[in-house]
């Protein structure tokens, strides 16, 4: 079409009812369903690593709470890997014969060490490169990545340093592997994650030291040589079926169009998961008991993932077996419990004119503008790679890194108005996705946003 015509079919494109809008926002503002099944989800359940009780409960509790809000519930079976933590102690043990006890956790994913644990020399690195320059002096040692992380846009940058600074280290013959942890803020509470060995890689103890115990390790080193006696008593036990949940609400127009949301039930194994990701399963719901009575044009359906935090098995599973469905969009809410402040989006040319008029109820909520951030969420990359419209609530994540894989990601840290106010712009995104007379057109590439 030529761009004159352009203007003209966008004015003929009806825009969302105002009563809609406000039914829906204002419900998820005032209902605090959200906040009370965060509530349950932490309290009662708790940590959620892949594999684990708390994982398993956390399915059966998802299929029930979103059944009774109306919505046709499956399970569709995922196999996760199951691994645990153990003992975890570690040491810096200076020449002068001066030891400090250190505060770290093990990264998922690492070896063990053997039982009386294992004492060697510690280089310090801050980067990939520097680690390769050191050449053979790097063997027997133990690798200290030490890169500090000012906000938390420093998470993409140096969340590399966790994924694959294990496996460099192996590579390059290090009996271990320390890092300073990924974090803005700290209490002297070391954050986890997944580190990745890929097969043929020798498995190698792993761990994050807390930001305070990186100082104190990177100022000993800066005086002279240090030793650090690291026990790590993680073990990885056999594979485990787990599962998906998926829950549909039909389309009462166009059932075959499927708008997409998720989130992921699982969670790091030190504390409750109240952010990563309880806030996004609990926005979900919310989502759920909005949308339930308005019965939007489109399908909805929502998927709860199993094991998105190691190795993103759910996501993965989901792709496979839902290869030829019609995505017109799909939506993840992965970024914590704070307020939001826009929506992310990655389509291709036009959305965002085509999608401005349904966002502009979002304005009582301060997000009614395109941002940028990322668009989607890590499960859902297989369907990015399809080129399916992606979209995200982008949040307030000013103090997300501060909690984030850590003791510290607790039900506490949520403010009840903040979830309610995202969750409120979730189920509206979610609807008028569902409910407006259009569709995206498909993302042009990753790299193109919007
Ligand atoms: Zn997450």
């Amino acid at each position: 079409m030529t761009s004159l015509l352009l203007p003209l079919l966008l004015l003929a494109v009806p825009s969302p009812s105002p009563e809609d809008a406000a039914a829906v926002i204002g419900q998820a503002l005032t209902d605090g369903l959200a906040y009370q099944r965060l509530t349950e989800l932490t309290d009662t359940i708790g940590p959620r690593p892949a594999g684990s009780a708390g994982a398993a409960q956390a399915v059966d509790w998802a299929r029930k709470r979103l059944a009774a809000e109306g919505f046709v519930v499956h399970t569709e079976p995922v196999k996760v890997p199951h691994w645990v933590r153990g003992v975890e102690t570690g040491e810096l043990v200076l020449p002068s014969g001066h030891v400090a006890p250190l505060a770290l956790t093990a990264l998922g994913g690492s070896a063990p060490t053997p039982a009386g644990g294992i004492t060697a020399p510690v280089l310090e690195v801050t980067s990939f490169e520097q680690l390769h320059a050191l050449g053979d002096r790097a063997k027997g040692k133990i690798i200290f990545f030490n890169h500090p992380m000012a906000v938390a846009h420093d998470y993409g940058v140096y969340g590399a340093l966790r994924f694959r600074g294990a496996a460099e280290a192996s590579r390059a013959g290090a009996a271990a592997m320390v890092m300073r942890s990924l974090s803005t803020a700290s209490l002297r509470s070391p954050h986890t994650g997944m580190t990745f060995i890929p097969p043929g890689v020798a498995p190698l103890p792993a761990a994050a030291l807390s930001v305070e115990d990186a100082g104190a390790l990177h100022r000993a080193l800066a005086q002279g040589p240090a030793q650090l006696h690291l026990t790590l008593g993680c073990q990885t036990l056999p594979e485990v079926e787990s599962a998906n949940v998926v829950a549909e609400l039909k389309g009462s127009a166009l059932p075959k169009e499927v708008v997409l949301l998720g989130a992921h039930l699982d969670s790091w194994d030190l504390a409750t998961g109240a952010q990563d990701d309880g806030a996004g399963v609990a926005m979900v719901m919310e989502t759920a008991r909005v949308l339930a009575h308005l019965r939007p044009r489109r399908t909805v359906r929502l998927v709860l993932f199993m094991n998105e935090e190691f190795g993103l098995d759910g996501g993965k599973a989901y792709a496979k077996a839902h290869a030829t469905d019609h995505h017109v969009a799909a939506l993840e809410a992965d970024s914590g419990a704070g307020r939001p402040m826009g929506v992310a989006l990655r389509a291709g040319p036009g959305a965002e004119a085509l999608l401005a008029p349904w966002l502009a109820p979002l304005a009582t909520l301060g997000s009614e503008t395109v941002v940028e951030g990322e668009a989607g969420g890590a499960d859902l990359e297989p369907l990015a790679a399809q080129h399916v419209p992606m979209l995200s609530i982008h949040q307030d994540g000013t103090h997300y890194f501060d909690v984030h894989h850590s003791a510290a990601d607790t039900l506490d840290k949520v403010d009840p108005q903040a979830l309610a106010s995202s969750a409120g712009a979730l189920a509206w995104l979610t609807y008028a996705l569902a409910e407006a007379p259009f569709t995206l057109p498909a993302a042009v590439d990753k790299a193109e946003a919007h």
